[in-house]
């Protein structure tokens, strides 16, 4: 019995590969512009991080984490998620008292969820985030959100839409939950059971619920956007001016809102629709109590996630992937075991000057070396025998054109560098 890869992971293969590594160049060169940082925290913490920080009323609590008791009866859980993590790095590193506020993080990485695997949802996935701590003010929601919005720029990608909302705050939210109540109790009996269970805990949530019962009970409730609080109202009035100016297009959406409990005010999805029905590639909003919620002093907090396999079908939907450059420049060819050594020296000379050059290791013949030398889109092979070996000579044939000349041994080296660096500069 052959042991498989588990459902919903996925081995990311070298012709796939280089696409990730150009997303990831994209979005670390846009982060360092916008002045953010890298950080990277634990793949796995206590469990207790995430029940506290993502909230036991959420379906990734309740369902979706990979949890398990480690030998020291600890309850370890995968990173469903890494803004609670950031947190915990924030306050346990103390970044709130010894850098300048705010703080501007981004990572890049794996996270798990126990979700029902399909098209676009995989139960290990990778996710870009940036988190905003020490800073409450609607600019910088802004600056997120275009932060975002550049990095689908910079790819390429076209026809996204931001969908933006305000969940309120705890205060107008909880007379926002009553009327919400209210309206829904007639016909609690219709809601599918997840939903029956949200309405006391978490009834936003409902608004969210796929089924389409629950869709349909939850016509015409009122909405949040109708219940905000001044403070709430002027915030979410201040962003939007900035968008108009920054020229990033939205929607207001009143019935979005976030899986996560700890969301405040702003709450915002990107939606690529040209990828089918897990078309968010990325959210996020303001979660002004989290860091306090977490043990550390009140600070008010802004990020989003992007998921970065959506971004890579959406890419590849609209044919904005990149032709990528040649993976090698020259192909040493040597036949027998003398001219092995002497080619195994010119390709060490050739490496330390920069080249890019490859290296017969099975033994084929000068046909087979050929043929591998076009599948790595070399432009130019070096032929040795023992027959040019013994002469002192070499073959330098050129791959696009297929034309050769035999030099001494001692040019090949100059030669190859000089039409190395004319070729450098033609690319360019
Ligand atoms: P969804 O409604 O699709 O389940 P979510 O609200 O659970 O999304 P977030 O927790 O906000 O998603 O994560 C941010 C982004 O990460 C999503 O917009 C999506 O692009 C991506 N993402 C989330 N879960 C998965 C998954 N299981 N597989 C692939 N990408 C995912
Ligand atoms: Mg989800």
């Amino acid at each position: 019995m052959t042991i498989q890869r588990l459902r919903g992971t996925q081995d990311i293969l070298p012709s796939r590969v280089q696409y990730w590594q150009y997303i990831e160049g994209v979005i670390r060169a846009a982060c360092r512009d916008f002045g953010y940082q890298e950080i990277r925290t634990p793949i796995f913490e206590f469990t207790e991080l995430f029940v506290r920080g993502v909230g036991e009323t959420t379906d990734i609590v309740n369902k979706e984490m990979y949890t398990f008791m480690d030998q020291g009866n600890n309850s370890l859980t995968l990173r469903p998620e890494c803004t609670a993590a950031v947190c915990r790095a924030y306050v346990e590193n103390k970044l709130y008292g010894q850098v300048e506020q705010p703080v501007k993080l981004y990572y890049i990485g794996p996270m798990f969820r126990h979700e029902k695997p399909q098209a676009g949802r995989f139960r290990q996935f990778h996710q870009l985030g940036v988190e905003v701590l020490g800073a409450d003010q609607p600019v910088v929601d802004a600056e997120t959100i275009r932060l975002a919005w550049e990095i689908y720029r910079r790819l390429g990608l076209t026809g996204l839409q931001v969908h933006l909302n305000s969940i309120g705050c705890p205060q107008c939210r909880a007379l926002y939950k009553e009327q919400l109540q209210a309206f829904l109790q007639p016909r609690l009996g219709e809601l599918c059971a997840d939903c029956q269970s949200r309405f006391a805990r978490n009834p936003l949530r409902i608004l969210d619920c796929k089924q389409a019962t629950c869709q349909s009970v939850a016509q015409g409730v009122p909405l949040m956007v109708d219940f905000l609080c001044a403070d709430c109202q002027s915030h979410l009035d201040q962003l939007r001016i900035l968008l108009d100016a920054g020229n990033i297009p939205y929607h207001m959406n009143p019935r979005l809102v976030r899986g996560l409990d700890y969301y405040r005010k702003t709450a915002f999805e990107i939606i690529a629709q040209d990828i089918g029905a897990q078309s968010a590639i990325c959210g996020g909003g303001r979660y002004d109590g989290l860091v306090e919620e977490i043990g550390g002093p009140a600070t008010p907090a802004i990020g989003w996630a992007m998921g970065l396999e959506r971004v890579l079908s959406a890419l590849e939907m609209q044919n904005k992937l990149p032709v990528l450059p040649d993976t090698q420049f020259a192909m040493i060819i040597m036949l027998g075991e003398q001219a092995m050594a002497a080619g195994f020296r010119l390709t060490g000379q050739l490496r330390e000057q920069g080249i890019p050059v490859g290296m017969d290791l099975l033994g084929k013949s000068l046909k087979a070396q050929l043929r591998a030398a076009d599948r790595n889109h070399c432009r130019v092979a070096v032929i040795q025998g023992e027959d040019e070996l013994e002469r002192g000579m070499a073959v330098v044939r050129d791959l696009v054109n297929g034309e050769q000349r035999e030099m001494p041994q001692t040019e090949v080296m100059q030669y190859i560098l000089a039409i190395y660096r004319q070729y450098r500069e033609e690319v360019k």
